[in-house]
């Protein structure tokens, strides 16, 4: 989960919630990045934050519209009172701890930061999103959104080791510290991880300047 900012008025959807004006102004927002588990998804769809079901008169509400991938629609359905990341009050990444598993089949690590019922709720959801495969259709795309988190991953681990070898010329060094600063903005995939194992990382938080992410 990252942190977004939604520009107002935004474009009309009192008709139509789905036209293209719609979902260009989402994706450009979210950084075509699904608002839950930050994968560059295939196959947008468009979540209602409070479900239609809790209240209909906001399906057609702008600012109860997020871009989200079909399979945390499925998860989520009508999940409510969870973190807002539209709401600047609420600095989602750090609320929820997000690890990369040891092994790739092990389940991602998602952790509550604080006891407020709605931060409980939302590590709930991403555990949910990251991990569930209780049909079929979900244990495909469990494995393959895995994959994609462990392939960044290994991108992480190569420039975290080219930033602590003796053997890296000082441009490699630089080189790979702006490859790590990098991965830690919003709009790059699955953001909230490497913000975590830079904070949880002694080493690389004492020579990346954290203070910014
Ligand atoms: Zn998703």
């Amino acid at each position: 989960m990252f942190n977004a900012t939604r520009p107002q008025p935004g474009p009309d959807c009192s008709k139509d919630y789905r036209s293209k004006e719609v979902i260009d102004a989402l994706r450009e927002i979210f950084y075509g990045k699904c608002y839950l588990c930050e994968d560059e998804t295939q196959n947008p769809e468009i979540d209602h934050f409070i479900p239609r079901e809790t209240d209909p008169a906001k399906i057609y509400d702008w600012n109860n519209l997020y871009y989200i991938c079909g399979r945390c629609n499925g998860v989520k359905r009508t999940a409510t009172d969870i973190l807002d990341c539209c709401n600047a009050v609420d600095v989602v990444s750090r609320a929820i701890k997000c690890i990369v598993p040891s092994i790739p089949d092990g389940d991602i690590i998602v952790d509550a930061q604080d006891d407020r019922e709605t931060t409980k709720n939302t590590a709930d959801l991403l555990n949910r999103c990251y991990n569930e495969k209780n049909t079929g259709n979900r244990g495909i795309t469990r494995e393959l959104l895995h994959e994609r988190i462990f392939e960044e991953y290994s991108g992480f681990i190569k420039y975290r080791t080219a930033l602590k070898s003796k053997k890296s010329l000082p441009r490699q060094k630089d080189d790979a510290k702006q490859r790590l600063l990098n991965m830690t903005q919003d709009s790059y995939p699955f953001s909230i991880f490497w913000k975590w194992h830079i904070w949880s990382d002694p080493y690389l938080s004492s020579v990346l300047d954290f203070r910014n992410l």
